[in-house]
């Protein structure tokens, strides 16, 4: 079967011919894969940045944000049956007893280390013609969601970054019973920095609870971005000069959930932050851009304000429900969005041009089934 591999040695990353996996366990699933959406970390990886191949391989199949048909099942696997679309999750448990988030099912939560991603860390991905996994690792996505399904893993990191929010949001006893659907929810407001494929899916979700929402990207409207943002009915807000400030531009707000992995950025819009408020930090910057931070002014406003900074990374498998539970909802009210979202289907010989040529787009897919 065909797939695509970085060799990480070689320096280089190709489509390659390889054996088509089979199942080996009764609890196995069998998918044809669909569509696999490429972000960010396809791209580093593919510029050799990070990327660990299986142990005993000289490549990594790349591919992590999935959706596929499934084709063939273990004889223990139950609840998946042949024909029923699914995504696949991209983390595995490390091995160690002592790791009590993966012992609990909460690999996104691994404190070793020693975990594996598929596509990314260990493992091989889904850019491949056929892939073979546990049933544990998939969630079946209803037939209605085949063209938007692969935006599902992407959209699992603004449902952790939400819930974990939510949970925080409850450690103040008004607040105590809050939940997506509870009356409280709508006295919040967010803001969410970037407007990319997690940036705006967040925003999605957030408007899918009628949370107030402002979305904070450098690229000035009018753009596809920002009439997609307007469509949900948030607010898309962008700085007409570099020195203007978050508060000037929002005002204060509950919930900061940041998508860009600019260090600056995130850490300037705590100041937009009101009392007993929350940043979430979801992007991955590189190293090495040292900035200045008043750091007693940071410190002040956080501790005189009760304020929290939470970083989070991955996502279960309950982020991963309401993730296509989510993406039915955007359906229901915002059809329209998903052509600006997934600003490109291409073929899989296109993977060159999606993986190392000019990033451009929000979110791009590789399709064994193009159009
Ligand atoms: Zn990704
Ligand atoms: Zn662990």
């Amino acid at each position: 079967m065909r797939a695509v591999a970085v060799f990480p040695h070689a320096h280089e990353v190709k489509l390659i011919d390889v054996e088509e996996p089979q199942i080996a366990r009764p609890t196995e699933v069998k998918l044809r894969m669909l569509d696999v959406g490429i972000c960010g970390t396809d791209r580093e990886i593919s510029s050799f940045q990070y990327g660990t191949p299986p142990d005993g391989s000289d490549y990594l199949i790349l591919g992590h944000e999935s959706l596929g048909e499934v084709v063939e099942i273990g004889p223990a696997v139950q609840g998946i049956s042949v024909g029923d679309l699914a995504v696949i999750m991209v983390r595995r448990p490390c091995p160690h007893a002592e790791c009590h988030a993966c012992r609990a099912g909460r690999s996104d939560f691994c404190v070793t280390g020693d975990f594996t991603e598929r596509g990314i860390k260990g493992l091989h991905g889904f850019l491949a013609e056929y892939v073979v996994d546990d049933a544990q690792y998939l969630h079946v996505v209803p037939a209605a969601l085949r063209k938007v399904g692969v935006l599902t893993e992407p959209l699992t990191i603004a449902e952790k970054a939400l819930s974990q929010a939510l949970h925080i949001e409850r450690r103040m006893p008004w607040l105590a019973e809050i939940t997506p659907q509870s009356p409280e929810r709508s006295e919040l407001t967010a803001a969410i920095l970037g407007a990319g494929a997690i940036g705006l899916l967040g925003a999605m979700a957030l408007r899918a609870m009628d949370i107030e929402t402002y979305v904070y990207d450098r690229v000035p409207p009018p753009n596809s971005k920002s009439q997609l943002v307007e469509t949900i009915g948030a607010r898309y807000i962008s700085p007409e000069n570099p020195s203007t400030s978050f508060t000037d531009l929002i005002g204060h707000v509950h919930f900061i959930y940041e998508a860009t992995g600019v260090s600056q950025l995130a850490f300037q819009a705590i100041m937009a932050l009101s009392p007993n408020s929350i940043l979430v930090l979801t992007g991955v910057p590189g190293l090495g851009a040292h900035k200045e931070l008043d750091t007693d002014t940071l410190m002040r406003n956080m501790v005189l304000k009760n304020q929290v900074i939470l970083g989070t990374v991955n996502a279960g498998s309950v982020d991963h429900v309401s993730a296509i539970r989510h993406i039915k909802t955007f359906m229901e009210r915002w059809p329209e969005v998903f052509d600006t979202i997934i600003s490109g289907r291409y073929p899989l010989d296109a993977y060159r041009d999606l993986l190392l040529g000019q990033s451009s787009g929000i979110k791009n897919v590789l399709s064994f089934e193009p159009k």
